[in-house]
């Protein structure tokens, strides 16, 4: 009988992984990898770093107490070069192994690199699917043929039906509506206590791993002094339960809210967990639909959070597997500008920008709406290079890897792949940060106002930008009335507008 090598990426920390099903524990090798070059390709934020280097090693524990033969490579160990294909060539030159077995890696990059493997290494490689997704690449593909529109909403009702979540019948959904998105976007309220978050205690293998972070990257963006992170299964299940209990009740009436000084609202917490494997898609919808069954949630909130499980992230996984690689390329409003510095340190007058960028400097995390309606908006009306955006994102948010970042900035907030993702650009003025937030309060420039220096910058960022990419835009009926309202404007009232932001934007 053969042996095999298993790998298994930062990603991939889960027990019932498609490679490990393969596994026969008392002769096959699993191998885990702590590789600089991943770590260092882009500078990910610290935390990110320490957060998946724990949870890795606890997998590893998990997998030895298991009875697998687990060779985990730590980032200090004096072999180890840093990158993937080396080590596997290495430990096939010190063991003797017939056939090397992954799951599919979650990334492009990664997966194009493997290709070549087979024919470097002389020996079978063999990529199964990545089958803790609902939705296949192949099924995706299948939806999506054929289609001039690929909007989420159509898919998500598929998903609906396939998984029969929320469905009175094979047809209807609960309640009779598929999406209570309308219901799901209150102002916020300053009234209510909202939760702690779960903050897993630091045990010995987080803290060497903090310490070798620390040494190894000090020069990374990112604080890492309040490491809160779950790095094993049994504690992701907490941070789950925990937001069941306390926080799904109001996710979706303040979904879209934002409160200075509370980075974590009702929202979930768990995008780290279900991107590497800590917890399945299907559990989180489960654990949701149980307290809907049992009365403590209602439909608006456990249709709005299983909406962004089996439906967006979903949606955005096909979306870049049936894009890529070209879709990284993509730059359909022409946008150049290059990232301002204070995405890095947060030193600005823009108070909603000021406190996104200074809430992801201390946790890795931000919201979906803050990642959406300030920095992304912010970054689409400030025409920043799509590729510098991109690598922004991909380094700050513990959550991100290239497959769910890439279609989120270049599809979602930027309209950089021309309409794929959104039926029209993300672009708003200040006054919807006003409704939807507290920040303007606390910020020097006044939201009313629409032109000159004190006026808030997205006032008139908003204008400039639909003036200048009107050539590319005015023919989507989604944006047309913009136009006319525009065009209604008096000239003196359009050349102050765009003489503002001329100014603003020659000082990023
Ligand atoms: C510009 C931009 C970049 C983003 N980059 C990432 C990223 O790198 N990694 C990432 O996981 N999510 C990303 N998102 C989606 C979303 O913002 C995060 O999943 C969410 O903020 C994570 O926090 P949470 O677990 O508290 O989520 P909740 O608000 O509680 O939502 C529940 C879950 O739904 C899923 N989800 C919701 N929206 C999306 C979405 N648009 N795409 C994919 N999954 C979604 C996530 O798994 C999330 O954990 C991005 C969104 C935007 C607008
Ligand atoms: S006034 Fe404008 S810049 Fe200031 S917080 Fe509000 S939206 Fe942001």
């Amino acid at each position: 009988m053969s042996t095999k090598l298993i790998l298994i990426f930062g990603d991939q920390l889960s027990l019932n992984i498609s490679s490990l099903q393969t596994a026969n524990p008392k002769k096959d090798m699993i191998l885990m990898c702590e590789l600089r070059n991943e770590v260092e390709y882009v500078k990910h934020h610290k935390m990110k770093i320490a957060f998946i280097f724990s949870a890795m090693r606890h997998f590893s524990g998990t997998l030895s107490t298991k009875g697998y033969n687990v060779t985990y490579i730590r980032l200090d160990d004096k072999e180890n070069t840093g990158n993937f294909y080396h080590e596997v060539e290495r430990i096939c030159k010190l063991s003797s192994i017939d056939e090397i077995v992954l799951t599919e890696p979650s990334e492009y990059r990664v997966l194009s690199d493997i290709w070549t493997w087979q024919k470097k290494l002389n020996k079978t490689v063999t990529i199964l699917e990545d089958d803790r997704f609902l939705c296949s690449k192949d099924e995706f593909k299948f939806w999506a043929s054929g289609k001039k529109q690929l909007r989420m909403e159509f898919f998500y009702r598929e998903m609906r039906k396939k998984l029969d979540v929320l469905m009175t019948d094979k047809a209807n959904p609960e309640g009779g509506k598929w999406n209570y998105d309308s219901d799901n976007r209150k102002s916020p309220n300053l009234n209510l206590d909202i939760p702690n978050p779960h903050i897993t205690k630091i045990d010995s293998i987080t803290e060497e791993v903090i310490e070798l972070v620390n040494e190894n990257f000090a020069d990374h963006f990112g604080k890492l002094e309040n490491f809160y992170f779950a790095v094993t299964r049994l504690d992701a299940l907490k941070v789950l339960a925990q937001f069941v209990e306390e926080r799904l009740v109001y996710f979706g009436d303040y979904q879209d809210a934002m409160i200075e000084n509370e980075p974590w609202m009702f929202h979930s917490h768990i995008s780290f967990y279900l991107n590497c494997g800590l917890l399945t898609p299907l559990e989180c919808v489960n654990a949701s639909l149980v307290a809907y069954a049992d009365k403590k949630v209602p439909l608006n909130a456990v249709e709005g959070f299983i909406r962004q499980i089996i439906g967006w992230r979903e949606y955005i996984r096909g979306i870049y597997w049936l894009k890529m690689p070209s879709y990284k390329e993509l730059n359909f409003l022409g946008s150049t500008r290059k990232l301002p510095k204070f995405f890095w340190d947060g030193n600005t007058n823009l108070n909603c920008l000021k406190q996104c960028i200074s809430e992801t400097e201390k946790h890795a995390y931000a919201h979906h709406i803050q990642r959406l309606m300030v920095l992304g908006n912010f970054s689409l009306l400030a025409e920043l290079d799509p590729s510098d955006v991109n690598e922004w994102y991909l380094i700050v948010y513990a959550d991100a890897y290239e497959w769910v970042e890439l279609p989120n900035v270049t599809g979602m907030i930027l309209f950089a792949d021309g309409g794929v993702v959104a039926s029209k650009p993300y672009a708003a003025g200040g006054a919807y940060i006003n409704k939807m937030s507290n920040y303007c309060k606390n910020c020097c420039y006044s939201v009313t106002k629409k032109t000159g220096d004190k006026a808030c910058p997205f006032n008139y960022l908003y204008w400039n930008f639909l003036n200048k990419k009107r050539p590319l835009l005015e023919k989507n009926p989604r944006v047309a009335m913009m136009y006319r309202t525009w065009d209604r404007m008096d000239e003196e009232k359009k050349t102050e507008t765009i003489k503002s932001a001329e100014k603003f934007l020659n000082l990023l």
